[in-house]
């Protein structure tokens, strides 16, 4: 199901603000009943339910009458609130197509007033696949869409959060530009996946860069826990950077040593693989520990630094809290997993096909001036408080 961004222009103030109404039931209701969403919206002329039925017929709502009869955000609606606050907070003015389809995000490139392109990351958690914990896997099924909006969102705080902590101690990721609910901004990366390369001028020396990153972070006090040639940008002076980053964890994490280590195999795998990069050590090589180790970090062998992730993260606006809630629930597949799904642990989310039955889908630059009004008076239902019932 595909909808155009041009359906913007069609939203007037009154439908931002019940989808924004909406979005505020979801917080303690699965599904939203219609005279909740009227009294948060409070619209001075009514007609809640008109507008009701115009957001249901361009797929920003989903209409759930399992339980009782009302109404829940589709990520095509969780995406225009975030679209429209980032649009009125001046980041960006249109949307261009798509760059990105990750298996748990969509990217497009987005541009300013000025023309200055830039990404924007959409997150959509648990649209294929990954793992939940497995004891909190009844938690997340039963537990409605608004689970997969929620940590969505964390995942685009993490995400941003922890660009923004890189940027700055010098690692070589985009820029950070904005965050809000489950999209990121930032800076759009010349250059292309690594996977799509095919040849290197110095193979040697691009392995070194790599692996010197997977160490320097976890001298920093962070793991990647993703990293591989589909989450490194490579551009034609063989130039890195990382990208990806909600499923980053501590030095501290108590798997922390394995996913070390499988982030430094995914690379070594993939360097022999492709560019025939020989890792062995050589057979008349007597000291061959010493050998491999040159080649392959060791965890327990790297100055650890701590502290990074509390001081950095929360300046970010990344709670330790809010941290911990997120690895709570997801463990990442990696991208280059080619698992096909029979894992006990994979989470089952077939039955929120609703969720992204629609999508955005920009074919065109469009423009967006027009379209979205400053509304000061959907920025006051938003900062109300947490409590939305209103009695
Ligand atoms: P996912 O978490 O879904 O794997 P990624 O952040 O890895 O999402 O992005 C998916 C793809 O989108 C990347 O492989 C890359 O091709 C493209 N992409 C992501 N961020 C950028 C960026 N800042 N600049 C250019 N391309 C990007
Ligand atoms: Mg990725």
């Amino acid at each position: 199901m595909k909808l155009d961004v041009n359906v913007l222009r069609y939203l007037s103030k009154d439908d931002f603000r019940v989808l924004t109404a909406v979005e505020m039931g979801m917080r303690n209701h699965e599904i939203v009943p219609a005279e909740l969403i009227d009294r948060i919206a409070s619209l001075r002329h009514g007609g809640t339910y008109k507008v009701l039925r115009n957001l249901l017929k361009h797929k920003l709502l989903h209409h759930d009458s399992s339980k009782y009869d009302g109404f829940r955000l589709t990520y095509l609606g969780y995406d225009f609130l975030a679209i429209k606050t980032m649009v009125n907070r001046g980041v960006f003015s249109s949307v261009g197509r798509q760059i990105g389809v990750g298996k748990e995000s969509d990217i497009f490139e987005v541009a300013n007033e000025d023309g200055t392109i830039m990404a924007m990351k959409l997150h959509r958690l648990g649209r294929t696949s990954f793992r939940a914990v497995k004891s909190k896997r009844d938690y997340l099924r039963h537990r409605s869409s608004f689970s997969w909006l929620y940590l969505s969102r964390l995942a685009a705080l993490k995400e941003f959060a922890f660009m923004k902590a890189l940027q700055e101690h010098g690692f070589p990721v985009p820029d950070a530009v904005d965050c809000n609910r489950h999209c990121v901004i930032m800076s759009l990366i010349q250059g292309y996946p690594f996977v799509q390369v095919k040849q290197l001028q110095n193979p040697d020396t691009v392995f070194e860069k790599i692996i010197g990153i997977v160490v320097r972070l976890a001298e920093h006090g962070l793991i990647h826990c993703d990293f591989n040639e589909f989450n490194i940008m490579i551009d034609d002076d063989e130039n890195i950077t990382i990208i990806d980053f909600p499923q980053m964890v501590s030095v501290s994490h108590r798997n922390a040593e394995m996913y070390f280590d499988r982030d430094v195999e995914c690379i070594i795998k993939f360097f022999s693989k492709r560019f025939n990069l020989s890792f062995e050590a050589d057979a008349d090589d007597s000291d061959s520990d010493a050998e491999s180790d040159s080649v392959k970090p060791r965890f327990s062998s790297i100055k650890k630094a701590s502290g990074f992730l509390d001081k950095e993260l929360s300046a970010s606006g990344f709670s330790r809290k809010e941290q911990e809630d997120i690895e709570k629930f997801i463990e990442k597949i990696p991208d280059n997993d080619d698992d096909d799904g029979d894992d006990d642990n994979e989470s089952e989310v077939e039955d929120d096909k609703d969720l992204d039955s629609s999508k955005l889908n920009a074919s065109d630059i469009q423009n967006f001036d027009s379209v979205l009004i400053k509304d000061d008076d959907n920025e006051q239902l938003e900062t109300s408080g947490t409590s939305v019932i209103v009695d």
